[in-house]
């Protein structure tokens, strides 16, 4: 095996200690662009995880009584060393998920910035000064203040960033954390974990269990984890609200999208088809949450696009992810290839719009990896399934409208909200839409920016809570009203 396909070693890490072996079991780690396994996952089961939330919880009272000056400090550090460690997050990034290298760059980078953002909020989390209640009161404020020990539950598309979304908030307003990375991608958690120590973060502050369902919800059952963020679908978000409701506890859930991105004629159509097809079945081989997978089209120009969009994915070259010159490597696994394929298919037999492009998988020498060809469909059936159900795969859906209500109404018809895109020069049209597009966010001539300072999250089954900016950190503390009379 070549260098740049050697793993490391997957551990559990809990509190000090670096474990090789778990109750959950192994999980057999395949390389998606070869079909080949290449790794030992050693599994949480609910023994794992109920001594990582001990650790936590323990660390929590030294963590919480840090300075957040100190606090701030060691966050810098990490955002250091993740730029320092950026090429071997990048090389374990592709051999976790199969993601491209180039696409990979992405990741330290981004994971860097927020890093660094949040560590500047570390020493600036306030609470308020109550004036209206001066006259019965002499002093009344309100303290914000750390959960405790916070349930993080991540998903494999993104691991480095999802890491860096949501540990590092959590840590710099004072929790604790017990992290359980999907067990599809181990290997970029276990380098964070690494630098984590080498941040001079304590033992116990950040504890990551590689799990599968049963190591989940055993996170989100212990009655000592204070409150769960979640990335990843609605159905496991629905299981993990039902694990929270017993005990009424807080949950952020950032789950998926099917999001809309409408085109006008005013726009430089080749550019915007060009973004269109990249950040929707190009990059992550078309598993990112916010992507614009359906197109929406306005009628005067729908006939230019759809061949622009044609021409442009005919031309994606699939490959070895390592590759520079490649576009597009595979999809995770290959659950996920049969799933996306067999989505391509029912498409097709059932009418819902006409194949552009793509359609299959390719043979040859990537018939051993699980890759799916960039596929567009258009006149897509809005009601259908590939009209209104997420693919997380490389799937485009195009449609085509004619006025702005019909438009709208279009973008608006599935029970998602994540993010909602906009192509158009009219300043009018920009801010009835970005009213009327029921997402978290709208985003207008341009793709998805993940700025840190904007708040990201979704409505509908897209999930609720926030990540980014000042909301992203204000997740993470509770208020407490404090009152201080002048009686007694
Ligand atoms: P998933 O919901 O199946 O799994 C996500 C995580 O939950 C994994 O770690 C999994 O092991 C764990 N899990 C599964 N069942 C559980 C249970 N009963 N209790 C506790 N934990 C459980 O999702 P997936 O297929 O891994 O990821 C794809 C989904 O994630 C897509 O819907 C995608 O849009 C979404 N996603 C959202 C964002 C965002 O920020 N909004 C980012 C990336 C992915």
């Amino acid at each position: 095996m070549s260098n740049q396909l050697l793993v490391p070693d997957a551990h559990l890490h809990i509190g000090d200690d670096q474990l090789s072996q778990g109750s959950g079991g192994v999980y057999e780690h395949v390389y998606s662009a070869t079909g080949e396994a290449h790794g030992s996952v050693p599994l949480a089961g609910v023994a794992e995880v109920d001594a990582a939330v001990d650790a936590a919880d323990a660390a929590f009272k030294v963590w919480r009584a840090w300075d957040p000056a100190d606090r701030r400090d060691a966050l810098y550090r990490l955002a250091k060393l993740i730029t320092a460690n950026a090429d071997e997050l990048c090389r374990l990034a592709v051999l976790d998920n199969g993601v491209t290298y180039e696409f990979a760059k992405h990741g330290p980078r981004i994971a860097e910035e927020w890093t660094s953002y949040y560590a500047g909020w570390a020493d600036k989390i306030e609470g308020q000064l109550i004036s209206s209640n001066r006259q019965q009161r002499d002093l009344a404020y309100t303290l914000a203040e750390p959960y405790g020990v916070v349930g993080i539950i991540i998903t494999w598309n993104g691991p480095l960033i999802s890491l860096a979304m949501k540990v590092v908030p959590a840590i710099a307003a004072g929790n604790t954390v017990v992290v359980k990375p999907s067990e599809l991608t181990p290997y970029a958690a276990e380098h964070f974990m690494k630098l984590v120590r080498e941040a001079g973060i304590p033992a116990g502050v950040v504890n990551m269990v590689p799990g599968g369902i049963d190591a989940g919800e055993a996170l989100v059952r212990n009655p000592k984890v204070q409150k769960v963020s979640f990335t990843g679908g609605p159905t496991t978000a629905r299981k993990i609200l039902a694990g929270c409701a017993e005990q009424l506890k807080p949950a952020v859930l950032e789950l998926g999208g099917k999001s809309a991105s409408l085109v006008f004629p005013d726009v430089n159509l080749d550019y915007v088809a060009a973004v269109a097809v990249y950040s929707s079945i190009v990059g992550l081989s078309g598993q990112g949450c916010a992507m614009p997978t359906r197109l929406l089209v306005q009628e005067s120009i729908y006939d230019t696009m759809i061949e622009k969009v044609a021409a442009i994915t005919k031309s994606i070259t699939l490959g070895d992810p390592f590759d520079p010159n490649i576009a597009a490597g595979p999809v995770v696994n290959e659950a996920a290839q049969t799933r996306i394929l067999a989505m391509i298919e029912r498409a097709q037999t059932e009418g819902s719009g006409t194949l552009i492009a793509g359609g299959g998988k390719p043979g040859g020498d990537l018939a051993k990896g699980f890759y799916v060809e960039p596929t567009v469909f258009g006149d897509v059936d809005p009601q259908s399934e590939i009209g209104q159900v997420e693919v997380f795969g490389p799937v485009l859906a195009v449609q085509r409208f004619d006025s702005d209500d019909q438009g709208l109404e279009v973008a608006n018809s599935t029970s998602y909200g994540l993010a909602s895109y906009l192509w158009t020069n009219d300043l009018k049209r920009v801010q009835r839409f970005s009213e009327d597009l029921q997402a978290g966010g709208v985003y207008v001539n341009g793709g998805y920016p993940l700025a840190v300072g904007l708040p990201f999250g979704g409505l509908g089954v897209s999930g609720y809570g926030r990540e980014g900016g000042k909301e992203g950190i204000y997740e993470f503390v509770r208020t407490k009203a404090v009152a201080i009379g002048s009686g007694g």
